[in-house]
């Protein structure tokens, strides 16, 4: 597979924060993926939320199985435009590694617990966890990836943490955020790739659960307009008994839609812009993106699951529940930090964590919880069970 000039390869790599002799068989970035495959934050994203908590399905994603779809979207997408692969692949499946239990509100109630303590954010959380918080090696915290792996974990910084973070890597993974420059199109491949299937499945997650049906779905031009091809090619999908299989052709034929639009559109500005490196691509506009028409059509759909999904009461509900467990829990272990694990924290041999304030750690120790640990913490140390 050759790569094309303003692909990431893995030869040129900035390299790693501790260098490391190359591997004998696998690129630098193969090897950043398979590192990721097996970190503890990894596997714990089974048993995270993406939008419906655990409990509610065995049917529904999770962190891990969207994360996998990402990792699908983003690699189809960069072979058919000589894209590094293996980078995508690294970026996409360690994407959502900081994100807290119960999804965005866990997220929510952690950084209001922190905002005297410098906030909390999943994207820098996520940085956080491969370079800091991973412990498996001798010589050094986090799991060590390459600059490129990092950049693209990085997907959105505030000028506070980039200036933060440029204090501690001069001309690092912070850099982009205070010059304004882009980061690589694998990177900006995985920002595309993980819209295009949290609003895919959050449809399908959407309609299973039965918060949001079909008909209302049809109001949304562009899930409707798939709807009614697949409709008028297989009529016999309006049968009751047809809806799953509907929905899915409806779906498949979307998520299709997405893909080659951006394949298109990009591969025309690539084109007609022809950056000849990785540098080029840093220093143009976004170079991959959807079309004018299909932004508006995506962000119309994101409109719809946000009002009618994840606003629906039963999920606010959820929330808010999930909200007040992050709370006490953060209050509790803040309060009595013995409570802590005692290889977690101040009694952790690591100095990334020995360094931190206590909030930090606890934030730290939250963020990595699954749901159901978070559950069952909780329950232990307050007596009371909030979520089944
Ligand atoms: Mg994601």
């Amino acid at each position: 597979m050759t790569l094309a000039p303003y692909a990431c390869d893995p030869a040129r790599s900035r390299g790693r924060r501790f260098f490391e002799e190359q591997a004998p068989t696998r690129t630098a970035f193969q090897r950043d993926r398979d590192r990721i495959v097996h970190s503890t934050a990894f596997r714990r994203l089974v048993y995270k939320t993406q939008v419906f908590l655990n409990h509610e399905g065995d049917l529904f994603r999770t962190r891990l199985t969207h994360s996998l779809e990402v990792a699908q979207l983003g690699r189809s997408i960069a072979r058919s435009m000589h894209l590094n692969e293996d980078l995508v692949e690294a970026i996409a499946l360690a994407h959502d590694l900081g994100h807290t239990p119960f999804g965005h509100a866990g997220q929510d109630a952690l950084n209001d617990c922190m905002q005297e303590h410098g906030g909390f954010e999943h994207n820098l959380q996520s940085l956080r966890v491969v370079d800091h918080l991973e412990e498996s090696y001798h010589q050094f915290d986090g799991i060590n990836l390459t600059f490129e792996a990092r950049e693209g974990i990085l997907k959105h910084c505030s000028h506070k943490n980039a200036l933060e973070l440029e204090e501690q890597e001069p001309g690092g993974v912070g850099a982009r955020f205070l010059f304004k420059q882009q980061p690589s199109l694998e990177a900006q491949l995985c920002n595309l790739a993980d819209e295009i299937a949290y609003n895919a499945h959050d449809i399908d997650d959407g309609v299973r659960s039965g918060l949001i049906t079909l008909d209302q779905l049809m109001e949304v031009e562009l899930f409707g307009s798939y709807c009614r091809r697949a409709l008028q090619e297989f009529p016999d999908l309006a049968a009751a008994g047809k809806q799953r299989r509907l929905l899915f052709e409806t779906i498949r034929r979307m998520l299709g839609a997405q893909v080659y639009d951006v394949i298109a559109v990009s591969q025309a500005a690539l084109t007609a812009l022809a950056p000849s490196s990785t540098e080029d691509v840093r220093n143009s506009p976004p170079l991959l993106a959807f079309g004018a028409d299909m932004r508006r059509l995506s962000t119309q759909l994101k409109q719809f699951l946000f009002r009618n999904l994840y606003r629906h009461p039963q999920v606010m509900q959820t929330n808010q529940l999930a909200k007040q467990m992050v709370r006490e829990l953060f209050a509790i272990y803040l309060d009595k930090p013995n409570e802590l694990p005692t290889n977690f924290g101040l009694n952790a041999g690591t100095s990334a964590l020995q360094k931190s304030a206590p909030a930090r750690i606890v934030a730290d120790y939250i963020a990595g919880m699954t749901d159901r640990f978070a559950s069952r913490e909780h329950e232990r140390l307050t007596g009371r069970r909030l979520l089944p």
